[in-house]
């Protein structure tokens, strides 16, 4: 994946300037200590032009994420979104990832920095689904638990468990990782939230030890939409190994496949799945073709 070239242009603090000529201090708060924020957003290349997908509810928790951080940040949604459409034209993308990243200032004590800086980049990202069935593990590696560090903040510090728990799935032979809280309970992915199906109902894990995602948040709404059965529950590891179909969704991830949960098979073929239905439905709405909820 290249993410950016000599020509790249990024945001940072009020400029757009060269990504290879940006720079941000060694002594951040957020390159030692893991303390900032950031979203993973997405663009498509829809029938009405360029569309950012959901850019308020990706920069609400962004906005939130600083606040739950005590990170200062002054930038509004409108301020945020009119930024990233700019970037967009600016690096001629479309169908684009958008890292908007908040870094703490420089502190080397451990009290919050008094100052950040907002940088915002993005790399071309075509590809739209992958048909990839995914093979998960169930991870040995377990999310921070939620009193240490809010789960519904998107905090860089984070995801040192997520590249733990992918390093440890990659060798075990597996693509990916099923993350359990820090109760024992199925969390995620390491950069997605986890479904399965069960006797015709999608079961899904409850706020609280998890990233509410925003996909997520688009999969709940399109079951209510279209009437397919959905329940949020603790779900026990053992329960996933006997799932009729999985799935992982995230803004990257988008609506993804899983094929084998520790080497056992799910039941259903991919196409006769609920995840499949919701996937169709999934790929409508972002690129805003208005019969979103039409099964195709
Ligand atoms: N969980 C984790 C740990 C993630 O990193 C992500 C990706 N942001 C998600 C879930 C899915 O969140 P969203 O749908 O908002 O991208």
């Amino acid at each position: 994946m290249e993410y950016y070239n000599e020509d790249s242009i990024v945001f940072l603090d009020g400029q757009f300037i060269k990504v290879k000529d940006a720079s941000v201090s060694l002594f951040s708060q957020t390159l030692h200590y893991g303390h900032g924020v950031f979203e993973g957003i997405r663009s498509y290349q829809t029938i009405h032009g360029t569309k950012i997908f959901k850019p308020y509810e990706h920069f609400e928790r962004l906005i939130q994420s600083c606040k739950l951080l005590n990170i200062p940040f002054n930038y509004s949604f409108e301020e945020l979104t009119q930024l990233s459409y700019q970037l967009l034209e600016k690096n001629n993308f479309s169908s684009a990832y958008i890292r908007p990243l908040v870094i703490s200032g420089e502190n080397m004590t451990l009290t919050s920095s008094r100052e950040s800086s907002l940088m915002i980049t993005a790399w071309n990202w075509k590809k739209y689904f992958s048909n990839k069935e995914v093979s998960v593990c169930i991870s040995s590696i377990q999310r921070p638990n939620p009193k240490s560090i809010n789960a519904e903040a998107k905090v860089c510090g984070h995801y040192v468990s997520s590249i733990m728990a992918t390093n440890e799935a990659r060798q075990r032979g597996f693509d990916e990782a099923l993350i359990l809280d820090a109760d024992g309970f199925i969390a995620e992915g390491s950069a997605a939230n986890f479904f399965y199906e069960k006797n015709g109902v999608l079961y899904t894990p409850p706020k609280g030890n998890i990233l509410p995602g925003i996909t997520r948040q688009t999969v709940i709404e399109i079951c209510r939409e279209m009437e397919l059965p959905l329940k949020e529950k603790w779900i026990k590891p053992e329960e996933v190994l006997e799932a009729d179909s999985a799935f992982f969704c995230g803004t990257a991830a988008e609506i993804s496949a899983i094929g084998s949960i520790e080497k056992h098979p799910v039941y259903k073929p991919w196409q006769s799945s609920l995840g499949y239905i919701v996937q169709q439905a999934y790929t409508n709405m972002v690129m805003e073709k208005s019969f979103a909820y039409v099964i195709v």
